[in-house]
């Protein structure tokens, strides 16, 4: 019958292209077949690391990952590690380079490659590929499944559900998938936004929109210290963006979605003076106003409104640099939100993982559905890990669905 397959695939994102690759290299691609919704696949993977796609990250182990289960990510990671991710990749014909902090890119630098690699290796396997066709039902029936679109309906003994999460919608993302997996049973824990942009109260920080600075700067709730981390921070019209601030925008996505106690961040602008060195510097520094007396140390205009912000007019002669120590190594503006799905990433939080074997990815309720993906409760860090993650899932469905 034409439309009975081996193994279905709804989704053609970086989970769903990798899933193809492996069921069909050990199936044969002509019992594969792949859906997706868009008029083309992998629209969001072309959009990776800015156009270059951060395709792996050498550190990535369960450390890196989160979710109600920080271990679920373990069994699939030890199977497919970031070698052989880039082993697979070689394969394909792309070839990765090494970058700081373990990140790994296609030395083009292209994601559109990354892309281009995958499409042709589901071309030379004859793997059939259906866009413009969005899964709207997943029937479980008696010897497999009806996989239902618009105007047909599939069957499959095995399905593979990987349509994404609800982060960055203007690239496909959406939380629609997530009913196909409800619909079976399943059940998901509350999503929000993560590597994603901070709102913050703007009396200061809209002085400085534009400017970038390497800072460290700290999550506080409460009073309490949740995390830190050091790096490029941007100021923008609405609070704070950059590396440094993605990196750890988790914990204020979470925080939102309870909207419990008061979050601050405090940004030290010198993370590579200490406080003492930094107490001494200024002693010695030449008598200026407050319009220029941290010129030459922080850039000019962030230099004055830190000077504001301890308190200082700009005409002002410094002579309390305790107050202005505080300010530059404990800039605290207090956090308002995050830019929401629309400028994140990732998304946190997804399909409950207890209710899905870890080793295999298959749904312990629905036996030959299989989970991968970002639609997991699994999101990782910035840096790799969350394609990582494609991969290592798909890899796992893959060679179960294949045995
Ligand atoms: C701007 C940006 C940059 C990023 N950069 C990086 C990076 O450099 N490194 C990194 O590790 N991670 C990065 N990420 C995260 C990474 O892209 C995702 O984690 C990854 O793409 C998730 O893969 P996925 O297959 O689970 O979902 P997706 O790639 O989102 O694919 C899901 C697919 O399913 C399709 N679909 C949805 N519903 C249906 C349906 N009902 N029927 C049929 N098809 C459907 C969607 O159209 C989509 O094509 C970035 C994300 C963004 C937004």
């Amino acid at each position: 019958m034409a439309n009975r397959w081996h193994t279905v695939i709804v989704g053609g994102g970086a989970s769903g292209l990798a899933a193809a690759v492996f069921c069909a290299r050990a199936l044969g691609g002509e019992r594969v077949l792949l859906l997706e919704k868009a008029p083309r696949v992998g629209k969001k993977l072309l959009a990776t690391g800015n156009g270059t796609c951060n395709i792996t990250n050498r550190r990535a182990d369960s450390s890196h990952y989160h979710g109600a289960d920080p271990s679920f990510s373990i069994a699939a990671l030890s199977a497919f590690p970031p070698q052989a991710c880039i082993d697979f990749f070689a394969s394909l014909g792309v070839v990765c380079a090494s970058r700081e902090e373990g990140r790994e890119y296609p030395l083009c630098e292209q994601a559109a490659a990354v892309l281009d690699c995958l499409r042709l290796e589901l071309k030379r396997l004859g793997v059939n590929e259906r866009c413009e066709s969005a899964v709207i039902a997943i029937r479980h029936e008696k010897g497999g499944f009806s996989v239902v679109t618009a105007d047909t309906i599939f069957y499959a003994e095995h399905v593979i559900l990987c349509t994404g999460g609800a982060a960055a919608p203007s690239l496909g993302g959406s939380a629609e998938g997530y009913g196909l997996a409800t619909t079976l049973g399943h059940r998901k824990t509350p999503l929000f936004p993560s590597i994603v942009q901070i709102k913050t109260d703007t009396t200061f920080v809209k002085a400085v929109k534009g400017l970038r600075t390497d800072a460290t700067v700290t999550f506080v709730l409460d009073g309490k210290s949740l995390c830190s981390h050091t790096g490029e921070l941007l100021f923008t019209e609405y609070g704070l963006s950059g590396p440094v601030v993605m990196q750890i925008s988790r914990a204020v996505g979470d925080w939102e979605r309870r909207k419990k106690g008061v979050m601050q961040a405090s940004i030290d602008l010198l993370p590579a003076m200490s406080e003492t060195e930094l107490i001494e510097h200024l002693k010695n520094r030449p008598v200026h106003t407050a319009e220029d007396f941290l010129t030459g140390l922080l850039h000019k205009r962030i230099g004055q409104t830190i000077c504001r912000a301890a308190g200082f007019s700009l005409n002002d002669t410094i002579r309390d640099h305790g107050r202005l120590v505080a300010a530059i190594k404990r800039f605290t503006v207090d956090v308002t939100g995050t830019q929401g799905f629309g400028g994140a990433q990732v998304t946190a939080g997804g399909i409950d993982t207890s209710d899905v074997d870890s080793v295999t990815m298959q749904s312990r309720l629905v036996p030959g559905l299989y989970l991968i993906g970002e639609m997991l409760d699994v999101d990782g860090d910035c840096g790799g890990y969350n394609l990582q993650w494609a991969w290592a899932s798909a890899y796992a469905a893959a060679q179960a669905v294949s045995r």
